[in-house]
């Protein structure tokens, strides 16, 4: 058995971050991916860097994302690629009849004036907007793409259309039959629950639609209460996203295209003349109390659950769990596997 190996189940984005951290501290690391690197959820995402908006005051989202977000232009810089990094700030609009509270300390009002002025395509109806500077944004199908190379780079062994069947403390078994020793840890996304050997976790698959559209860009993030839009780096603004309970039922829905599409024009109007560019699905790894499961089980360690914040909390992760499985540093007992149990 190669005893210092480090085994990863799943090449998603918080597969191949944990790699590229673990392989640069110099330890022997597999990635297992049964399909296509970062072809899930991770490709996904709208890229919303936002962690004051997501956590709403809660604790401890709300450190965890600072944190992780601070860490992001050292990270992407390490990286040498450009992954369409901008601090847009972001605008969490407010039109009648929809909850005025702040959605965070430091969030700023701006009455609907100054709201248009640094974002002029808002809707006439607006009443203000809260405004909260160092949200960001990136391109999630440039991040994965440059981290994957870089674990690569760094001696990360990665290994497409391979299966994991079971897992336990000292390795795993592919659908193949060949075993693969090593410490592992899951970043199996939405599918973590259904890794055989891990025993019962929670993690829940809730499907999200987003469209791209084209020809009226955008300056900032901007939240609605039923949706949001994110603008990309070159012009496109990328609409989402509906939050569906349907299990791993792939696809875009008329209903779900609808839904964004109703959302996006409310809030700037000028999308209608957009031009339709796509629309796409994934699955997000939810858990019952919306933290992520970062810990060990069983001898068997995790990273997943990330749910709508894995983009944003990939860099603090990777960290964590190099630093959990090399130097044996203890990780917050709040977002254990065993929490659940
Ligand atoms: C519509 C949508 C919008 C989102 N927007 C944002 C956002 O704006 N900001 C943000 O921070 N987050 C966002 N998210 C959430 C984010 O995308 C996820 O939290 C994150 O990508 C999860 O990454 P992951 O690596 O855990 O999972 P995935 O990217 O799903 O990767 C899991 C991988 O594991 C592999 N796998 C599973 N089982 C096995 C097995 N048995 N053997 C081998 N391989 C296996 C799968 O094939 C897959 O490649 C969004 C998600 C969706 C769906």
């Amino acid at each position: 058995m190669e005893r210092d190996q480090v085994v990863i189940v799943g090449g998603g984005l918080l597969g191949c971050a944990v790699a590229l951290e673990i392989a640069r501290r110099g330890c022997p690391v597999v990635v297992l991916e049964r399909a296509i690197v970062g072809a899930e959820a991770s490709s996904a995402a709208a890229g919303i860097l936002a962690p004051r908006l997501e956590a709403h005051g809660r604790e401890p989202l709300r450190s965890l994302g600072v944190e992780s977000l601070a860490m992001y232009p050292e990270w992407v810089a390490s990286l040498g690629a450009d992954v369409g990094l901008l601090r847009t700030g972001l605008l969490r609009v407010v039109r009648a009849g929809d909850p005025v509270d702040a959605p965070d300390v430091e969030a700023r009002w701006l009455d609907a004036d100054a709201a248009r002025e640094v974002e002029p395509g808002l809707a006439p109806d607006l009443l203000g907007a809260w405004s909260l500077p160092d949200e960001s944004t990136l391109d999630p199908r440039r991040l994965v793409p440059a981290v994957h190379a870089a674990a690569n780079a760094a001696g990360a062994l990665f290994r497409v259309g391979e299966e994991v069947a079971t897992v336990d403390a000292s390795g795993v078994t592919l659908v193949s039959g060949e075993r693969v020793d090593g410490r592992v840890i899951v970043c199996a996304g939405a599918w973590t629950s259904k890794v055989p050997g891990l025993g019962p976790l929670p993690v829940r698959p809730v499907r999200g639609q987003l469209v791209a559209l084209s020809g009226e860009p955008i300056r900032h993030v901007i939240f609605g209460a039923g949706g949001y839009l994110v603008p990309r780096a070159d012009g496109r603004v990328i609409a989402g996203a509906t939050v569906e309970e349907v299990g791993f039922a792939r696809g875009v829905t008329a209903g779900g295209v609808r839904a964004v599409l109703g959302s996006a024009v409310a809030m700037v109007p000028d999308l209608a003349f957009a031009a339709f560019e796509g629309a796409w699905s994934g699955f997000r790894p939810g858990t019952p109390d919306d933290l992520p499961v970062v810990g060990e089980v069983g001898g068997v360690w995790v990273a997943s659950g990330h749910y709508r914040n894995g983009i944003l909390l990939a860099p603090i992760t990777a960290k964590w769990m190099a630093g959990a499985v090399i130097d044996g540093l203890r990780l917050p007992p709040v977002f254990a596997p065993g929490r659940f149990t």
